[in-house]
């Protein structure tokens, strides 16, 4: 199996990332609220992170996009807070609720080498970038201990380029999102006028470093870039603007789309009404239509295998592995017992992918 590319860092190297990681949370930095906290002092700013880790879950996650599952799952880490903090959140538990616990970089490390026991194929860091100083000082340790899996960056791409460059050689893998084509929904949604060009740069940095998604025989991805995209009521993801910037930028056969109709009206969505329901058939097949027609490869969530339960309880859900879909007790053989009306939360996320490319 291919290494990790942080397996080859010196220790000098490392102690220099961390450093840099460092001075820059000290008049916090690391994404583009630009707070200037300083977070060793526990400092708060948007993202109300502290100056130590929080993780909410960590499990192997059968649910991902094919590549990232493959068989062993996807070793996830759901870090607690996040700089976005987007009204429809559908991890609002963590992202605005605080949910989660304290760790060391020590016990962080443990866990990470654990699911590399598990079998996982890599390790999945959900919204980590209010905690990369902490972060990189235990993958350090973790990888003393044996980890050479190799690492997936997981965020929601509001990020600093300069942030994502100083993760170069460490991050095999990334997967953000582009969430919004233009701003405006991005401010009333996610308070956050200038989300598009912080986007659009940082995506241009992970694919300078790592990309296109490249996978082993067995399917499962290596290195490159993932982007995901989640299709919003009223096309108020501005889905072309970013095909169009997609297109202008790369090859499509070089981007690899995660392309998702799970969008579900949670947390305050209710106060929005233009997002205060689900995406429909329509909506999300135009979107896909568009990106397929375009030439990008990827995985696009199939919509009439979506059922209206697609949340993770993150109370719950703490370190048992998603089940497979086809396991028993598995969503699939009990959905028929979902009622209609409202969603629900359920403790398992199996989403049906359909390949193209
Ligand atoms: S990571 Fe948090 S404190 Fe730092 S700039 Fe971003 S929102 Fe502000």
């Amino acid at each position: 199996m291919r290494r990790g590319s942080y397996c080859y860092l010196t220790d000098e190297e490392w102690e220099r990332r961390i450093a840099r990681f460092e001075a820059i949370a000290r008049s916090c930095t690391l994404c583009p609220r630009n707070c200037h906290v300083d977070r060793f002092s526990d400092e708060r700013g948007y993202c109300d992170a502290p100056g130590e880790l929080v993780v909410s879950s960590i499990f192997p996650h059968h649910g991902e996009e094919p590549p990232l599952s493959g068989t062993g799952g996807s070793g996830t880490i759901f870090f607690t807070h996040c700089t976005l903090q987007c009204c429809f959140c559908q991890n609002w538990q963590i992202s605005h609720e605080a949910e989660g616990q304290r760790f060391t970089p020590e016990e962080l490390a443990e866990k990470m080498v654990g699911l590399q026991k598990q079998g996982c194929h890599n390790i999945n860091l959900v919204t980590a970038t209010h905690f990369i100083p902490w972060l990189l000082r235990a993958l350090q340790l973790a990888a003393k201990k044996g980890l050479f899996l190799p690492l997936v960056y997981n965020c929601g791409g509001y990020e600093h380029a300069s942030t994502i460059a100083l993760l170069a050689g460490i991050i095999d893998i990334y997967l953000p999102d582009m969430k919004y084509g233009d701003n405006r929904a991005a401010q009333l949604l996610s308070r956050t006028a200038n989300y598009r060009s912080f986007n659009r740069t940082s995506l241009r940095e992970m694919f300078r470093q790592v990309g296109a998604l490249i996978t082993d025989d067995d399917g499962v991805a290596r290195r490159g870039l993932c982007v995901r995209h989640l299709v919003l009521p009223d096309d108020l993801a501005k889905s072309e603007a970013i095909l169009d910037f997609l297109t202008s930028v790369f090859d499509p056969a070089d981007i690899c789309i995660s392309l998702m109709a799970q969008y579900r009206p949670l947390y305050h969505a209710a106060d929005f009404p233009e997002i205060n329901r689900m995406v429909t058939v329509q909506e999300y097949e135009t979107v896909k239509k568009a990106f397929i027609d375009a030439g990008f490869p990827g995985f696009y969530q199939k919509f009439d295998a979506l059922d209206k339960s697609f949340v993770i309880d993150f109370t719950t859900r703490k370190e048992e592995a998603l089940t497979p879909p086809s396991a028993p007790g598995s969503l699939n053989s009990s959905q028929d017992s979902l009622s209609e009306g409202e969603p629900e939360t359920t403790t398992l996320l199996s989403p049906d992918w359909k390949e193209v490319g």
